[in-house]
């Protein structure tokens, strides 16, 4: 990605009434979400590695806001069965934080889900979201997003977190009936939704779950590593 990809993706989300910005690195992306959030606000939480990458849950609760997020090992290890009804009251939040799969050059935001409450947040229910990507989460446009969130993205998620899905075997997606497929909801946004107000904040570095099969190598496990050290592990 060069400044002229970025720009070109920033203007594009704001065409489609998105407010964007972009941080050079995670201090920086820090520094903008921590503007963003006010002092007293409740913060929801979607799934993201990239949330957790970049330390913003513990910044926010140095600021003293009341964090509500269902992926803690609270929910997802030592009672599960209270995780659907946390995941419900952060999508009351004021500021519902999270990551997305892909961003396209033409500003549109493109999620498949298992659950689907990380979208519904981006959509109708808090007052605000914002939505952290990496560089690495821009593609051209929907087609490409689609292809590497069923191809890569979902393929290597099911893998890591132990899904029993064809694709975390064969890292390819064979359109499955399994129990556990992940790939349940998919929501593109080619629009802000009316009533959310809605930030998309670009890091230039790569953060959470994506590449292209054409980077170099090192590249592409950088990223699986760094994703490997912060994800969790599915426990039935
Ligand atoms: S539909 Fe099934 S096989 Fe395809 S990516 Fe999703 S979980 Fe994997």
């Amino acid at each position: 990605m060069d400044k002229n990809d970025f720009k070109v993706t920033i203007k594009a989300l704001e065409s489609n009434n998105f407010e964007a910005k972009l941080a050079e690195n995670r201090d920086e992306a820090l520094k903008l979400i921590l503007d963003l959030v006010p002092r007293d606000a409740v913060v929801g939480i979607g799934d993201s590695a990239t949330i957790r990458q970049i330390s913003i849950l513990e910044e926010l609760l140095k600021k003293e806001n009341s964090i509500i997020n269902p992926f803690t090992n609270e929910y997802m290890i030592d009672k599960p069965q209270l995780r659907g009804d946390i995941q419900r009251k952060a999508l009351m939040s004021d500021v519902f934080i999270t990551g997305s799969n892909a961003i396209t050059f033409d500003g549109k935001i493109v999620n498949i889900d298992m659950v689907g409450n990380r979208v519904v947040g981006m959509i109708f229910g808090p007052k605000r979201v914002i939505i952290i990507v990496g560089r690495n989460k821009i593609v051209k446009n929907v087609d490409e997003a689609l292809l590497r969130i069923k191809n890569i993205i979902a393929p290597y998620h099911a893998f890591r977190k132990k899904f029993k899905t064809p694709c975390a075997t064969t890292g390819k997606c064979s359109n499955c009936d399994s129990p556990q497929r992940i790939c349940n909801v998919t929501v593109i946004l080619d629009k802000k939704p009316r009533r959310i107000d809605s930030t998309v904040v670009i890091i230039n570095e790569d953060l959470g779950l994506s590449w292209d099969e054409t980077w170099p190598i090192e590249r592409i496990e950088r990223i699986k590593t760094n994703y490997d050290e912060v994800t969790w592990i599915f426990k039935e």
